[in-house]
């Protein structure tokens, strides 16, 4: 049967875009965080959304489970097949056709296996900003980043990338393809299907293109990293910008001293350039479509207004564009730098701002006296409410074999401690295969009924990257 399958699917798409010899396919069969690994009965390599459709409907025959991937920098597993080898992988690079841009309805209209970077610079050449950053921006795919809902830097000002999205095209379980690849800011025409399946980690529909917003390129950017003692001046200074400077806040990001150390033991070039590394570093950018002297006066105003109040202790404002994506670059090698030190106890999670202050106390608290000597390499885009609360072993202990004692005493700490404060376990990271039993455990009954549900009616079979998000 198996080899039936194979050849039914070299038919639809050619000998060379389906991998099945064990070399060719190791590419795919891991995570970013080498947390994951398992093995495929083929990766196959689509271009067109005919052949997806194809895909589907044979592997709905063959009752052969489907994996969706993208770039594959997702954090959760989701992109990684079980150990059967009975799952295949649909891999969407090939698909990746930028199909229309509209510059009066300031949209464009791409296909999945787009690369974020291409993105941006695409728009930019157009003179439009597609605001959509993370740090894995070079390697991760529209596709990807819809179907976990990505976040990153922008999304303060520009939000979620479900908040840029105004159409897709999907292929259902069923090897149907539907077309809402509308450019609409207004569609009220019952249930929303794009919702759906932005953010279902492939499990409810395969996305193959969408239609998203873009916005105008702003003339000038102004970057400063402050320094600052405590999360309730943090919060403060936050709300002051808000206040100040309204949309033109773009970025609002947290480091903490433990963050940039490690920073600094594994790439020494990113020192803090405040002085002593201060307990927090705040990242803060304005975005300005106007002039450059208007948006450098307001913040300059602002940070005044925050010395005087007591809320900060130093800042530095970068003098040209290099030092200001030196900041950044700071910012997105914590995530690196973590890579580096080895396996750490990730948690993405979000909490109001109004409970951040004491969500941190109480849980540094509890973690420093029941792990003593543990790294709480905390930040994030705090703007959000969004923190990288990720736990590394204390220095000199074995991350693997500190895991594999504390790990799941240690999520349930941080998770009681998100629940208490009305948070959420899982900010932009998604579930994937990671936290499928945490969300059983956090999302409310009823939510997770209705979650079950909609996979049972969307994906009857259960073979659209099943065992990801929710089991049914
Ligand atoms: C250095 C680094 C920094 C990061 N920073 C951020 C950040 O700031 N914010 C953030 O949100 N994330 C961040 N991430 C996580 C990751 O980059 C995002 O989750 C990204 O959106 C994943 O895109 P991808 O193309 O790599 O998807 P993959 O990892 O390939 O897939 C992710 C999930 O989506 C599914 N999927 C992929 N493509 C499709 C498709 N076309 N249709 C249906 N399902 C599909 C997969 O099955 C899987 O479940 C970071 C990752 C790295 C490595």
């Amino acid at each position: 049967m198996r080899s039936e399958f194979l050849e039914e699917l070299i038919l639809i798409l050619g000998h060379p875009n389906v991998l099945v010899d064990d070399d060719d396919k190791a590419p795919y069969l891991n995570d970013w965080r080498k947390r994951y690994s398992g093995k495929a009965l083929a990766i196959t390599l689509p271009k067109t959304v005919q052949e997806i459709a194809q895909i589907v409907q044979l592997c709905a025959k063959n009752q052969i489970a489907i994996v969706p991937q993208g770039g594959h920098t997702g954090f959760c597993g989701g992109a990684t097949p079980d150990n059967t080898g009975a799952q295949i992988i649909l891999n969407l690079k090939r698909m990746n056709a930028i199909r229309e841009i509209d510059k009066a309805n300031q949209t464009i209209t791409l296909e999945a296996g787009c690369i974020l970077q291409a993105v941006q610079d695409k728009a930019a050449d157009q003179d439009f900003l597609f605001p959509l950053s993370l740090g894995a921006e070079g390697s991760c795919m529209i596709g990807g980043n819809l179907a976990t809902n990505a976040g990153g830097t922008n999304v303060l000002r520009y939000g979620n990338t479900r908040d840029l999205c105004l159409g897709l095209e999907v292929v259902t379980a069923k090897g149907e393809i539907w077309n809402g690849l509308k450019g609409l800011r207004k569609d009220n025409t019952g249930y929303d299907l794009r919702d759906l399946f932005i953010g279902s980690e492939g499990t409810l529909g395969i996305i193959t293109a969408a239609v998203m917003k873009l916005y105008p390129l702003p003339i000038s950017q102004w970057t400063t990293l402050v320094a600052i003692d405590s999360i309730e001046s943090t919060i403060a200074l936050l709300n002051l910008f808000q206040k100040r400077a309204t949309s033109l806040l773009t970025g609002f990001e947290m480091m903490t001293q433990e963050s940039l150390t490690l920073n600094e033991k594994h790439f020494p070039h990113m020192a803090n350039p405040l002085q002593g590394n201060p307990p927090y570093t705040i990242l803060i950018e304005l975005s300005d479509h106007e002039s450059e002297e208007h948006v450098r006066q307001l913040l300059e105003t602002v940070l005044e207004e925050a010395f005087e109040a007591g809320l900060i202790s130093d800042a530095v404002i970068a003098n040209n564009l290099s030092q200001a994506n030196s900041f950044w670059h700071m910012r997105e090698h914590i995530t690196l730098a973590q890579a580096e030190e080895g396996a750490n106890l990730k948690h993405d999670i979000t909490i109001p701002l109004s409970s951040l202050d004491n969500f941190i106390k109480e849980t540094d608290a509890q973690m420093r006296s029941q792990y003593p000597g543990v790294r709480i390499i905390n930040f994030g885009h705090l703007g959000d409410g969004n923190l990288h609360y990720n736990i590394a072993p204390p220095l000199g202990v074995d991350p693997k074999a500190f895991n594999l004692i504390h790990e799941k005493p240690i999520h349930e700490l941080i998770y009681a401690q998100v629940e208490r404060c009305h948070g959420s376990i899982s900010a932009e990271h998604g579930v994937g295969q990671l936290k499928l039993e945490d969300l059983r455990a956090h999302k409310g009954e009823v939510a997770h009924e209705l979650m079950k549900t909609l996979k049972r009616a969307l994906d009857p079979q259960n073979i659209l990257n099943p065992h990801k998000v929710v089991s049914i």
